[in-house]
């Protein structure tokens, strides 16, 4: 037993499915203490669009390390995060004609979207939330009561209120109108539902199964909050930052949210950092209302800053992303199209293969990594085997991947897989 076993807590997961000792990455590859190499296709879970230790951000990092520069100033004024912001603004904001004021609610994914339902309750003045089916928003108890999953519900220990789950596009397989029962519901004041303050939406669900909603779908959302006076907030933790091709998810659908949480690959090189960006009208906080130690990590907002200038100063990353997720997708197609009831879930770089048999897609996983492949299973039984490499993954690493995808695949459902190599 080592001291992982011995010491650390019951609640680790990762480390019970890869017993690897992980001890150097680069890229799209990480390395193990006993010489092992597996090529990642799980990226940090999203925390690492552009890969492991990229170069592009490291140097600055190292350079504003050494220079005797602040590390940590809670939310005081520094030469970083001044760049930061200028930047996100120039490169990010302007370009989509976003108006959002940034607010810097604490490192991690569940700070962000906690400060988005307070600030959405201290809006409106109302206290219900709506979320949908198989969401997951995170941890804290806020960010809990909009998440979907019954195990990690459980664990709260308290009673989680004040929200309302509806259905996620898809989930009633089609035969039902999207938003027949919800607009029904807002509209009649005897159906019961009190009128929320906001809905809370993934474009495309990362842990809860990897459906995507379809731009249609989203677009009607957003009318239906419009018409009714409820704001939307759209949690693009996992989705934002180029993952599925855009730097917001949403931009496909052309909506504009009123509140939209960032975090993950917002520092570009796995450093935590989180955001909060709302409509400047909805900006009603009080001077330190919403407070935080960890708010202000300036070498966040260097390799942020990095990250934004090499990628999105114009389309090109873009192209590329969307490039690899052709191939993907349709390396994914061949591989589901030989099991019984499988099909391709997700969108651009967030795509996975969902299994009928959940069993089948732990197995996948479980043979891919040691045939060196990292990649996780999504979905409330774990059904749903994920794939999200970095977005600056080549496309000879791509093809590897997928190689050893559907030789887990074949070996696991004995389904022989067809891949037609992509040169
Ligand atoms: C990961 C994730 C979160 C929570 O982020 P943490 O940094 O783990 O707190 C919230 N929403 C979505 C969609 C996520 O994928």
């Amino acid at each position: 037993m080592d001291v992982f076993e011995s010491r650390e807590s019951e609640v680790r997961s990762y480390s019970r499915h890869w017993d690897a000792v992980f001890d150097s990455a680069a890229g799209s590859t990480m390395h193990s203490e006993d010489g092992r190499t597996f090529l990642d296709f799980f990226a940090g879970a999203g925390a690492l669009n552009y890969g492991h230790n990229n170069p592009v951000l490291l140097r600055p990092l190292i350079d504003y390390l050494l220079s005797g520069a602040v590390v940590h100033s809670l939310d005081m004024k520094t030469p970083a995060k001044r760049r930061f912001l200028e930047t996100f603004q120039e490169l990010i904001l302007i370009p989509r004609q976003l108006d959002y004021r940034v607010m810097f609610p604490g490192p991690t994914g569940t700070n962000c979207v906690e400060a988005a339902l307070k600030l959405a309750r201290k809006v409106t003045g109302r206290t219900h939330i709506l979320s949908f089916t198989n969401a997951f928003h995170g941890m804290t108890l806020g960010s809990l009561s909009v998440t979907g999953n019954s195990m990690k519900r459980h664990g709260a220990g308290v009673p989680l209120t004040n929200t309302s789950s509806v259905p996620y596009d898809g989930y009633l397989d089609g035969p039902v109108p999207d938003f027949l029962w919800l607009r029904q519901a807002l509209e009649d004041s005897g159906s019961g539902l009190d009128r929320p303050a906001a809905v809370i939406v993934e474009t495309v669900q990362g842990e809860g199964g990897l459906r995507a909603a379809r731009a249609s779908w989203l677009r009607g959302l957003a009318e239906l909050c419009r018409e009714h006076d409820v704001l939307l907030i759209v949690d693009d933790v996992q989705a934002g930052c180029g993952r599925t091709g855009t730097f917001f998810s949403f931009e496909e659908a052309g909506i504009t949210p009123d509140i939209v949480c960032l975090s993950k690959s917002i520092s570009g090189f796995g450093l935590p950092m989180a955001l909060t960006l709302f409509r400047p009208e909805l900006d009603v906080w009080s001077p330190g209302e919403h407070n935080g130690t960890f708010r202000g990590h300036n070498p966040a907002f260097v390799t942020a800053t990095a990250a934004l200038e090499h990628y999105w100063r114009d389309d090109r990353f873009a192209a590329d992303v969307a490039g690899l997720a052709t191939r993907l997708h349709e390396g994914l197609s061949r591989i589901a199209e030989a099991t019984e009831g499988s099909v391709v879930r997700g969108r651009g770089l967030l795509t996975g293969i969902f299994y009928a048999d959940p069993e089948a897609a732990r197995r996948i996983a479980a043979e891919s990594y040691s045939r060196g492949l990292l990649v996780e299973t999504s979905g409330p039984r774990s059904e749903v085997v994920k794939t999200m490499p970095p977005l600056t993954t080549t496309a000879e690493e791509l093809q590897r991947g997928l190689d050893i995808l559907a030789d887990a695949a074949e070996h696991v459902t004995g389904a022989p897989v067809t891949l037609t190599t992509v040169a």
